[in-house]
């Protein structure tokens, strides 16, 4: 099957589908409309907010066929092959692949020549703060007297490495990162256009992990996908992210209104058996921690689900604001010295505990209700969801080849995340506990982003209690990564749940009898 990503099927192809830049397009599409031209643009913003997308656009909209327009035709020819990619007078250049002046100097001996097929030749250079010093003189010179036929779109992550120079002869546009929710009525449209079922709360966490970049959303939303069988709900993605179960923290608050340490170190045994991070809980409970004082202070700036959820409503009723307030500091503080603790068990119970002598005996009324039957819920979750008793005797066992140490390794470590999905999506060619080379199909490449990198090297070197050499590569892999497994896993299971559904007795006379039909989505194996 021709399978196209989402994330460059529905690459937005004019300004009108552009999300969350209303104030770049407008300042573009008044320019265009007044024919008031510069010949230098730059585009800033964090990575996947729409920088090349915006470029080609332009780079549309000043070739068009149909004239300088606002908005490109996207039927002509000129429109249709910068849509490809294929265009001859639009040259586009990474510098993070060319920083040497050579290819410089030659891209722009060539900036004389009339553009071969257009109004304008168009230089895109993505991540042009990365030429060097020598480079950026040479394309000083074009950008002082620029022939009429060229022009300059560049776009940067990082415009402070720029030359005043350069910046001074350049349109600036500062691209924002998109809002969630902006991110989620576009995943929601997208999905009713493709035809696949996903619930509000699924998006919500798509939207907060790709941290406000909707390219990174719909590389998750296609993974998202592929990992849950086109059912695309909140277990799964908290799943495939590794994203705790909020019932986990209620309980953790929960406890903790009834001064009850022991239930909440139980909790934490779940935790630390589950593998899950506690940097991440802390980074969580300080959330939960705002929506309670949020609740408790204007309520009615939560969202509509979170005013009706009892479990929250309950929860704000059991402490004083001043005793969230504290505890909001509690949680900071105590997840800014985990990495001076002796390790992180200790520091994340310390925090609890901190939290258990500071606040006062509080009149709790109402939360008894479901704390306890919450509590055996959880109980029972955590104990089906474990795989690190076989974890922890894999350690013991030699791993034949690279990989499946690296795999054995990944079900270890505590992540969470895009880190988890690099870690995930990453195959290792060479394993030992000095050096890991990990290499990534072309495409994952998004995962490769340098802060992700930098977030798994660390995990890393907290495991092994040493500096470790981590290497990264995109290249082939022959397929068996900690995801292909982990799917895998899932789909022998789920097979075997229906397996054993359909072939039960009581199920078969139901289906005989009375011609009825097995539900099979509905099916869910018991972990
Ligand atoms: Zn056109």
């Amino acid at each position: 099957m021709d399978y196209q990503a989402l994330a460059r099927k529905w690459r937005p192809k004019n300004f009108a589908e552009l999300v969350g830049q209303e104030h770049v397009v407008r300042a573009l599409v008044n320019s265009m409309a007044q024919n008031r031209l510069h010949h230098a643009y730059l585009f800033t913003g964090t990575r996947g907010v729409g920088k090349t997308t915006v470029a080609r656009i332009l780079a549309k909209a000043l070739n068009c066929r149909q004239g300088i327009v606002a908005e490109p035709c996207g039927k002509c020819e000129v429109c249709l092959a910068i849509d490809r990619g294929s265009f001859a007078d639009l040259i586009e250049l990474d510098a993070a692949s060319n920083t040497q002046v050579d290819a410089m100097r030659e891209l722009l001996d060539n900036a004389q020549y009339a553009p071969v097929a257009a109004r304008y030749k168009i230089y895109l250079i993505d991540e042009v703060h990365m030429l060097s010093r020598s480079a950026f003189n040479a394309m000083l010179k074009t950008l002082e007297e620029p022939p009429e036929h060229v022009k300059f779109i560049l776009a940067t992550t990082d415009p402070q490495k720029i030359p005043v120079t350069v910046l001074s002869r350049c349109l600036q546009f500062n691209l924002k990162q998109i809002p969630s929710s902006l991110i989620v009525s576009r995943l929601s449209e997208i999905l009713a256009m493709e035809g696949i079922v996903a619930s509000s709360a699924a998006l919500k966490l798509l939207a907060k992990a790709a941290k406000g970049s909707l390219r990174d959303a719909l590389s998750l939303l296609d993974q998202a996908i592929a990992f849950s069988n086109a059912t695309v709900d909140e277990e799964n993605i908290r799943a495939m992210l590794g994203i705790l179960d909020q019932n986990y923290l209620f309980a953790l608050l929960e406890a903790l209104a009834e001064r009850n340490g022991a239930a909440m170190f139980a909790i934490v045994d779940q935790l630390e058996a589950m593998s899950a991070s506690f940097d991440q809980i802390l980074q969580d409970l300080a959330v939960l921690l705002h929506r309670l004082a949020t609740a408790q202070i204007v309520p009615l700036i939560l969202d509509k689900e979170q005013q009706e959820d009892n479990r929250l409503l309950d929860l704000a009723k059991c402490f004083t604001p001043d005793d969230i307030q504290l505890l909001y500091q509690i949680v900071l503080h105590g997840r800014a010295d985990l990495d001076q603790a002796p390790d992180e068990y200790s520091g994340f119970t310390m925090t609890l505990m901190r939290m258990l002598a500071f606040i006062p005996h509080s009149q709790c009324i109402n939360h008894v209700v479901h704390t306890d039957g919450n509590n055996t819920n959880i109980v029972s979750n955590a104990t089906l969801a474990l795989p690190t008793e076989s974890g922890k005797r894999e350690e013991e066992v030699t791993h034949n080849t690279p990989n499946e140490a690296w795999i054995a390794l990944v079900s270890q470590l505590k992540l969470s995340g895009m880190t988890r999905m690099l870690a995930q999506y990453s195959e290792a060619k060479y394993f030992s506990a000095n050096k890991i080379e990990l290499c990534v199909a072309e495409m994952h490449k998004h995962l490769l982003e340098k802060s992700y990198q930098d977030k798994l090297k660390t995990q890393l070197e907290s495991h092994f209690g040493k500096r470790v050499e981590v290497i990264f590569s995109l290249g082939s892999i022959t397929g068996i990564t900690p995801a292909v497994l982990q799917d895998q896993n899932r789909h022998a299971k789920q097979t075997q749940a229906i397996e054993a559904i359909e072939s039960d007795p009581y199920v078969r006379e139901l289906v005989d009898q009375f011609d009825a039909k097995l539900n099979i989505s509905s099916i869910k194996p018991i972990n």
